[in-house]
Parts: structure tokens; sequence; C-alpha cells
């Protein structure tokens, strides 16, 4: 239903937080996170039933904001965010978003309908992957792992956007997706069909959102992504990439109604 990512210099919880609490008017029955430890030590997941302040309770008992919602010092400055929507599996923590892959190591969100996630979990199963959620969108988060890491001795990507390229070119359906793998820190990579997803970047960092209302804030000027094109975003701006892997550069456009 909605999706947040940033990364940059500020304080990631606090922002994903914020910005996911303006997309509830859309309506939800889960919020979650995940976040690049700052220390190296991999993706922690957050994820509650109910409403966004539950979820930044959480994340304030964890160490990453205050109770005010605010950034604290040395927290992770790169994640992803969500609110679902159920449409594949109850509205449970283990069906909230971010999913991971089996090792942790990869964490995505995703807004949309993946049609032909049963098949693809089949052969992801037969290929020894273990699901943790009833979801459509899970098998995305395996799907990646192969392509990043390598699987039945094909050599991985080790690329975040290489990878979900490759991993998009499986899917029929409807997706916005943004990614985060901890062996790739500061990166976020993204990819849209039939679901809008816009991202801006300005001097604090590089954000990602399913409506730019959730972004706002920090910027103004955005690109719309469009289908079959990829962003890479770093603390240092994004980059745009078409279905055959060229790099492209999509117009920027400058939102100028108040919300
Ligand atoms: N189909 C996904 C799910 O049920 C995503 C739903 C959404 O867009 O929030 O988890």
């Amino acid at each position: 239903c909605g999706i947040v990512g940033y990364t940059g210099t500020a304080g990631a919880a606090a922002i994903l937080t914020s910005g996911l609490s303006k997309l509830e008017y859309r309506g939800y029955d889960s919020a979650g996170v995940a976040l690049e430890r700052p220390d190296g030590s991999g993706l922690e997941v957050v994820r509650r039933v109910g409403k966004v302040a539950m979820m930044g309770q959480a994340l304030a008992a964890a160490g990453e904001i205050d109770q005010t919602g605010a950034a604290v010092p040395g927290c992770a400055t790169c994640g992803i965010g969500h609110t679902r929507w159920a449409t594949h599996g109850r509205p449970t923590e283990e069906n909230a978003h971010p999913h991971t892959s089996c090792d942790g190591r990869i964490a995505i969100v995703h807004n949309g309908i993946i049609e032909n996630f049963a098949e693809l979990r089949e052969e992801l199963v037969a290929r020894g992957h273990v699901f943790k959620s009833e979801t459509d969108t899970e098998v995305l988060a395996h799907l990646l792992e192969e392509a990043y890491y390598g699987c039945d001795g094909k050599p991985g990507s080790h690329d975040l956007v290489s990878a979900l390229r490759q991993a998009c070119e499986c899917l029929v359906g409807a997706y916005g997706v943004a990614a985060v793998c901890e062996d790739e820190p500061g990166v976020i990579a993204v990819a849209r069909k039939d679901s809008p997803i816009v991202i801006g970047c300005c001097e604090q960092g590089s954000y990602v959102a399913s409506d730019a209302i959730a972004i706002m804030d920090a910027t103004r000027d955005v690109v719309v992504l469009e289908d079959g094109v990829f962003a890479r975003l770093t603390p240092q701006g994004a980059t745009f990439t078409n279905a055959a892997g060229e790099a492209v550069e999509p117009p920027v456009t400058h939102i100028d109604w108040s919300a």
C-alpha cells in the first residue's frame, strides 16, 4: 500500500516513520521497516500489526528514535518502510513487510500483487528456499537472493539493481518495490510496474516513496518513475537504468501543489 525509503546522513527510522504516517490516509493493516545497522552488523527488521505509531514505539524501544519520534545519535541512516494493505495472507506480523531472503541479508517492500507467485513459490521451494510468510511478496525476496548471490551453479550479480532487474523479469502482476542488501550498504534499489513510485534527492540524502506526499518536506523535485526504469539510490543521489541496463536520465518534475 505505502512505501518510503531513505539513504543519507540523517536518521532513517525517524524519516521512515514520519513518511509512513503521511501515507496512513490510504488505509493499511500493518507497518514495518528494515534498517541497515550502522555498525555493519546487518539488517534490523521491525514490524507491527496496527498503526504506524505502534511500529514507532517498537523503534523507540530499539533505540532508533526517541519518544518524540526524532533521530538519536548513532542510529541507522539507510532503510525502507511499508504500510501493508493485505491482499495475499492475513494481516499478521509475519506477513507484514519488509520481507527478507532466507539468510536475512536482503529485505524488500512491495506494493501491488504478484499474480504468478504460486508457481514461483513452488519453484523456489523446490530449490530449497524456506518461506516465512503467506504473502505473494515474499517470492521477490527469494528471487533477489538467487540473482544476487547466485544459485544452481550460476554466479550471482552481486549488484542489487542488476539482481532486481533479473528478478522482475520473472514477475507477472503489478509492483512498486524497494530493496536493500546488507552487502551493499547505503544502496536502495527500486523498480515499478503499474504502481506509482517517486524519487527525490536533496542535500540530506535520497528518498523513494509511493506517493510524493511522504517526501515533500525534504524535496519537491522528484522523478516520477516509469515502468521498466530501475533506480539506484545512494546518499549522494539517484541513478537510473532501463530494462537493458543502459543509463537513462528521466525528467525531474517540480511539485507545486500544497499538501
Ligand atoms: N500483495 C502484498 C501483500 O499482500 C502487498 C499489498 C500492499 O500493496 O500493501 O502483502
